[in-house]
Order: C-alpha cells, then sequence, then structure tokens
C-alpha cells in the first residue's frame, strides 16, 4: 500500500525532538546519554541509519535494520538483536506527531573507551526546511574527488565501504563546501573518472528507458535503500533497472538524473558543475510519488 502524505507537508514545532534509549525507552530530549568517553564521540567509531517517519511509522525499517546489520559486521560491533532495534524504533515514533513526517536516527556506538556495551539510542526529530526545499526545487551539484580509483574499497575491507558509520566528517565538509562554491550539493567522483555517490545520497539517472544507479558492492558506495527501492519500482514509471558504472559526461547527456535518500526521497539534479542537465520536473513528480513522498 502506498501512502501519499499531504498532511505532513508542515513541519511540527521546532521544540518537538524525541530521544529513545534501547531498554529505557523515551527519555527528555536533553538527558545526557553518552560518556564523555563514548567512542562514537571521541572517533566517529559507530553506526546509523537515517530513516522517514511517515504516517506515524518507519519507512523501510526491515531494509535498515538488515543495512545496520551489515555495517555492523563491517565494523565487528556487537549490534543488539534486531528485535531490541525495532521496539527502539517503535518506542521512538510512537513519541512523535504521526500527522508530521519526521526523521528518525538509529546510532550505536561503540561504547566506552574505558569498556562498555555499545551505546544504542534513537532520535526523532523534524524534516529541515533545506530538504523540503531541495524537493522541491532540486540541486545544483559539483563534482568532487574521493581521490581513490572506484574498485579500490571493493578489495580493501579496511575502508569500510558499505558501511554506514558515525564518521561522516567529511560527508558533512563536502556539503559545506558546495554551499561555499554557491551550489547545493556534490557528487563524488573516482580518480578513475567515474561519478560515485553523494555525501549522503545516491545517484540514479534515467537513459534509454532504463533506470539507472552504480553498483555498490564493487566501488563500496553505500547501497541506498531509497534508490534500491525506486529501482524495484522502476516499472510502475514504465522503466526498466539496471547498475552500471558511469561518468560525469554521461550524467550530463543522459535523459535525466536524480539524487535519492531516505528523508529528502528524490531531489532532480538542475546543473552538474554548472551545466544544465534534461531532468524533466514532471519526471521528478512521477519518482516522488512513486517513492510516497510530500513535495
Ligand atoms: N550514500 C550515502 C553516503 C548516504 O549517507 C546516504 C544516506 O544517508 C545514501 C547514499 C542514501 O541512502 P538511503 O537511500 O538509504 O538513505
Amino acid at each position: 500500500m502506498r501512502i501519499v502524505l499531504e498532511q505532513t507537508t508542515l513541519a511540527p514545532p521546532a521544540e518537538v525532538h524525541v530521544v529513545a534509549v534501547l531498554g529505557e525507552g523515551v527519555v527528555a530530549p536533553d538527558a545526557p546519554i553518552l560518556r564523555a568517553d563514548d567512542l562514537g564521540a571521541l572517533r566517529g567509531d559507530g553506526i546509523f541509519e537515517t530513516l522517514h517517519v511517515r504516517a506515524g511509522a518507519p519507512w523501510l525499517l526491515d531494509e535498515h535494520l538488515a543495512r545496520m546489520a551489515g555495517s555492523a559486521a563491517r565494523l565487528q560491533l556487537a549490534l543488539p538483536p534486531e528485535a531490541e532495534l525495532r521496539e527502539l524504533a517503535r518506542q521512538a515514533v510512537a513519541a512523535w506527531p504521526a500527522q508530521h513526517e519526521g526523521t528518525l536516527r538509529l546510532i550505536c556506538t561503540r561504547g566506552a573507551e574505558s569498556g562498555s556495551a555499545v551505546t544504542v539510542f534513537a532520535t526523532v526529530g523534524p524534516v529541515a526546511a533545506s530538504i523540503r526545499k531541495a524537493r522541491r526545487e532540486g540541486v545544483a551539484v559539483l563534482t568532487a574527488t574521493q581521490g581513490f580509483p572506484a574498485d579500490l574499497r571493493g578489495s580493501a575491507p579496511w575502508l569500510l565501504g558499505g558501511a554506514k558509520t558515525l564518521s561522516y566528517a567529511v560527508n558533512m565538509a563536502c556539503l559545506r563546501w558546495a554551499t561555499a562554491s554557491g551550489a547545493d550539493d556534490v557528487l563524488w567522483t573516482s580518480t578513475d573518472g567515474y561519478a560515485l555517490e553523494a555525501p549522503t545520497s545516491t545517484l540514479v539517472w534515467l537513459e534509454g528507458g532504463t533506470l539507472w544507479s552504480v553498483p555498490a558492492e564493487a566501488t563500496g558506495i553505500l547501497a541506498g535503500t531509497t534508490a534500491r527501492w525506486l529501482l524495484d519500482h522502476a516499472g510502475e514509471l514504465g522503466w526498466d533497472a539496471a547498475e552500471r558504472l558511469v561518468t560525469p559526461a554521461e550524467v550530463i547527456d543522459s535523459d535525466g538524473a536524480w539524487l535519492t535518500s531516505s528523508v529528502r526521497g528524490v531531489a532532480a539534479i538542475r546543473t552538474l558543475d554548472g551545466t544544465p542537465l534534461k531532468t524533466s520536473p514532471q519526471v521528478t513528480d512521477d519518482i516522488r510519488n512513486v517513492l510516497g513522498f510530500p513535495s
């Protein structure tokens, strides 16, 4: 069943914010829940998932929990059983006003440096105005190198390709660099000339009636849950779906390209390195409807 969320386009009051701790349930939003030597805070040593909350429920919870388990395995992290994480998500989302869309984060750090179990908590907050603007208006994107070839991470597990780790300082720096350069987002490239992914989203593009994405396993990009769901439903839009490597020049020449992610949903790429793309607003709306996001 698909639910289109017209009633949730307004953001809730800024003070609404939910925090829930594994085994404790919902706590005060300003309750101290991390020790000063928590390795998540000290080293970004941990994993997380970000989910869209719609009609009072997390979207694609199974897929996110499966990816979180994969991230934990890559980091050799003792993630609690799935049933406990599911209950944590349920508790957090139950405290969120169901008429508003929201952002659910599930976080698991390695725990205290002095030795402890993992630290696990969840937050629910509003969808930022900048995210809703990108849904409506699309994004101007700049390419930026990641400094390694496309196939490096596939054969270098210590680089944690495919894991959604808490070490997002570089990702956030890329977005600040894009903003400072007059753009909205970044498309990471490899040293051998391929487009990979964006710091918080997956590249998809339309070419020859096929919706394409970049293969995750071979490149070490994050396997996007939103892109996977969209490619699995591409038939509803009359398209085939497939994966391949792509260059930025091919993205520019495509019939349209988008960045997909759990909370933003779909953002049309308006320009890449200043060159306009053929991305059609109508097709963007069609994709957004298939994904069930408000505009
Ligand atoms: N790639 C990266 C690096 C991300 O951080 C994200 C989302 O956070 C994505 C892709 C998109 O993944 P998803 O659609 O599961 O949100």
